[in-house]
């Protein structure tokens, strides 16, 4: 496969911007351009708009049967061609093409679901206080949606906005990172093959400032859901709920994985590493806080470290990590590991750096990161860093554990290693988070399976699983009387 030299909007078919301006997209492994991307303005936004509201009411109308047949259908496309969307995947992210297949492959599993939901499209009949009456809901589509992602698992993040909002009757303007272009274009012209009508999918690529937040700011999107980081959540919220809007927003993390001193040491070692540094770090589920009981720290550590030490660094398949998406991420997580020793007196126990060897040196590598002797209120601490980066704490004991663990202002995932039920059960009911792994990594989210976070980490709705639905569509309570002489 062969990754295009251009890449177009998908306004009513390919076409570039109506400035004619374009942006360089280049490749992490080696900083190369490896494509122009047709950049998004405020025109453009309109334009992709008003076409989602053209073809608002006949999707709307289409039985959602019919919607779910379309998305199997694309499904089964993308499973042909499994390997071309892993190629563009790994290409645009520098991650390797097995990382890039596995991706892939949860975007096919989540097509599968959402198009089964096509025929388990509930609601529920209930009875009535009057007479001859009955009452029932259902689904209805929210309108005309605007999809707004990052770049890190960049299908799988198409896949779980995409297919759930098609499924429900909305029509949609996609706004993909602008570091994954490609990607988004991949999937909406698998749609389209599939018998997608025209305008029910656009995708507008660009900066956020400048093709996503027209979007927003749009009186027609009526539901504007966002994959992204808490300040951009935080304007999109007050900008489209000041107009009452629907808004759902997952955003960022700072996830902890605990360590009990009963835990199985090798096999919390390895979750950890992997909660770390798997995708370069940059999960919103990703373990970046390792609390570790005294009792068993230095043992842990050395576990650790040693894992960390074997890592390696590259785009191929025998590789366990690969590059940051963008120099701008890269010299962003630098500068956070550089305040944190610098000014607060954090030690760093592995990496810190950039690699500067001849096979990495023009991509964007940052070495798997260890810090220690972080405070609590440091900000390395408190503060998304999304890359691959964590630091370990020494906890007391078990309550000092979940204290420590809740003490953050997200509350997306955690994880907790122990040989203890009790422990784990505790540990399940206390801490506050959306998502919570028992002897695992702090990542692994299923399609069926609600997904999402409390407190800065999101505003209370659940992407995938069935929970999907209550972001895409809205209930319309029926009641029907059947005695025609009754009022
Ligand atoms: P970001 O907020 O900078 O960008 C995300 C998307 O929003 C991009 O498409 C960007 O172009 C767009 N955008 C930026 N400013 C905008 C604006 N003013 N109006 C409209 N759109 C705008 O985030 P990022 O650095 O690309 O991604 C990393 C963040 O995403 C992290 O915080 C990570 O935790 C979070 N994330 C969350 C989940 C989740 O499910 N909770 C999953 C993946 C990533």
């Amino acid at each position: 496969m062969t990754y295009p030299g251009e890449v177009l909007h998908w306004i009513g078919g390919e076409r570039p911007s109506l400035s004619g301006e374009t942006y360089d997209k280049k490749h992490p492994h080696d900083g190369t351009t490896i494509a122009r991307v047709a950049r998004g303005r405020p025109e453009d936004s309109r334009l992709a708009v008003d076409t989602a509201v053209a073809a608002f009411e006949a999707w709307a109308r289409t039985p959602v049967v019919t919607r779910g047949e379309l998305i199997r259908r694309a499904t089964m496309l993308l499973m042909e061609r499994r390997d071309a969307a892993a190629a563009i995947v790994s290409t645009e992210t520098g991650k390797s093409l097995k990382d890039a297949a596995g991706e892939v492959g949860a975007a096919i599993e989540m097509g599968f679901f959402v198009a089964g939901e096509g025929r388990r499209f509930y609601g529920r009949t209930s009875t009535s206080a009057v007479a001859n009456r009955w009452a029932m809901t259902i689904r209805q589509p929210v309108g005309p949606a605007a999809l707004i992602i990052a770049a890190n698992t960049p299908i799988a993040n198409v896949a779980w906005k995409v297919f759930p909002a098609l499924l429900c009757g909305d029509t949609a303007v996609l706004k993909p990172s602008e570091d994954t272009p490609e990607t988004a274009m991949f999937l909406c012209r698998l749609l389209y093959e599939a018998g997608l009508p025209e305008g029910v999918l656009s995708v507008l690529h660009g900066m956020g400032t400048e093709a996503g937040a027209p979007l927003v700011e749009d009186e027609r999107v009526r539901l504007v859901s966002f994959t992204g980081s808490v300040p951009v959540g935080r304007w999109i919220q007050r900008t489209a709920g000041g107009r009452l809007a629907k808004v759902c927003l997952e955003l960022g993390g700072k996830n902890p994985l605990v360590v009990c001193d009963d835990a199985d040491l090798d096999l919390a070692a390895e979750a950890a590493v992997l909660s770390a540094f798997s995708n370069a770090g940059q999960r919103c589920s990703s373990g970046s806080r390792l609390l570790i009981f005294d009792g068993v720290y230095d043992d842990f550590r050395n576990r650790f470290l040693e894992r960390t030490g074997s890592l390696r660094l590259g785009p191929d398949d025998e590789d366990d990590l690969g590059p940051v998406i963008n120099e701008r991420q890269m010299r962003s997580i630098l500068g956070a590991v550089e305040r944190a020793t610098q000014e607060d007196g954090v030690t760093v126990a592995f990496g810190g750096t950039r690699l500067t060897d001849p096979a990495h040196a023009r991509g964007y590598y940052v070495a798997p990161t260890v810090l220690e002797n972080a405070r609590a209120d440091a900000s390395i601490s408190r503060d998304e860093v999304f890359g691959p980066v964590t630091c370990l704490y020494r906890v007391r004991d078990f309550d000092h554990a979940i204290k420590m663990a809740n003490d953050t202002h997200f509350g997306l995932t955690a994880a907790i290693h122990t040989s203890s039920i009790h422990r784990a059960e505790v540990f399940r009911e206390r801490i506050r988070s959306g998502v919570i792994s028992i002897n695992g990594p702090t990542y692994g989210s299923e399609p069926h399976m609600p997904f999402g976070g409390l407190k800065d980490s999101g505003n209370g709705f659940r992407e995938a699983g069935t929970e999907a639905l209550d972001v895409y569509s809205d209930w319309k309570t029926v009641y029907v009387k059947h005695d025609p002489d009754q009022i």
